[in-house]
C-alpha cells in the first residue's frame, strides 16, 4: 500500500500554486527550497508563548468561552479514503493554537502575519479555509487517540502598522471566524480531499504551472549543464 501524507498548509498554498510541485512533494518527497523568514518564525514563537493557557477572549473577545490549551502540536489523521486504489492518504501538520471551550468542544486558531483589509477579506478567508479544515479533519478523525469535536475555527491576523517615537513597532490585529460545521467538513472531504486523492493516484505528475519563477530559473540553467 502506498502511503501519502499531506500537510494542511500545502492544501492552501502549494496545491493552488502548482499541482505538479504538490504531486512531486507528496509522492516523491521533492520539496521546493524553504523561503521562511526569521522574523516571521520569531513572531510566531512569541505569540504562541504569550497566548498559551490564556482565555481565548484575551485575543478574540467575540469567541465563546474557552481556554487556549496548547500551541504548535502535531495532528495526524486516519487514512481518509480507507486504502482505496492501494493508496492511503493522511493529513499531518502542526496547528498554531488549540482551544478547549467550556461546552466540551474544541477550536483552532491559525496565526497569519498578514494585513486583513476589507477588499481582500473574502479572498483570504477562502484561501486559508482548506488549511484550517484539514487540521479540524485530523482532530475529528485522528489516526490514534480519541476524536475531538471541533466547533470553531479562527484566523488571527497580525501586521506592523507604524513605528512609535520610541521606535516600538505598533502591530494591528484582526480576527475572523470561518464558517464550519459537520456538513462543510464532509464537503471538504468529498470535494478538495477527493480531488487531491485522485491527483496522487496518477502514475505521472501533472503539467507544471505557467510562469513559475522556479521552473523558469531551472529552464534557464539547462544549457549550462551537460
Ligand atoms: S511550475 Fe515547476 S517549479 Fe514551479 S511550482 Fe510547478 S513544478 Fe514547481
Amino acid at each position: 500500500m502506498k502511503k501519502y501524507v499531506i500537510s494542511p498548509s500545502d492544501l492552501t498554498f502549494l496545491y493552488h500554486q502548482c499541482k505538479r510541485c504538490f504531486y512531486l512533494k507528496a509522492v516523491h518527497g521533492i520539496k521546493q527550497p524553504s523561503s521562511s523568514m526569521a522574523v516571521h518564525s520569531t513572531l510566531d514563537r512569541l505569540l504562541k508563548k504569550k497566548v498559551v493557557n490564556q482565555p481565548i477572549q484575551s485575543i478574540i473577545p467575540q469567541a465563546k468561552k474557552g481556554q487556549i490549551i496548547d500551541t504548535g502540536k502535531t495532528v495526524f489523521s486516519h487514512d481518509i479514503f480507507n486504502g482505496q486504489n492501494g493508496i492511503s492518504l493522511h493529513i499531518k501538520g502542526n496547528y498554531d493554537a488549540r482551544v478547549a471551550y467550556d461546552d466540551g468542544t474544541y477550536g483552532l486558531i491559525d496565526f497569519k502575519l498578514s494585513k486583513l483589509t476589507e477588499d481582500k477579506k473574502t479572498k483570504k478567508l477562502e484561501q486559508y479555509t482548506p488549511q484550517l479544515y484539514a487540521y479540524a479533519y485530523a482532530l475529528e478523525h485522528p489516526d490514534k487517540g480519541s476524536p475531538l469535536q471541533v466547533s470553531e475555527l479562527w484566523l488571527y491576523f497580525l501586521y506592523p502598522e507604524s513605528l512609535a517615537e520610541d521606535y516600538h513597532i505598533r502591530i494591528s490585529n484582526w480576527s475572523e471566524k470561518l464558517e464550519y460545521d459537520a456538513t462543510l467538513l464532509q464537503n471538504f472531504k468529498t470535494g478538495l480531499l477527493q480531488e487531491v486523492y485522485q491527483l496522487l493516484a496518477q502514475d505521472q505528475p501533472p503539467d507544471p504551472a505557467e510562469n513559475c519563477e522556479y521552473c523558469n530559473y531551472l529552464k534557464s540553467l539547462q544549457p549550462y549543464f551537460s
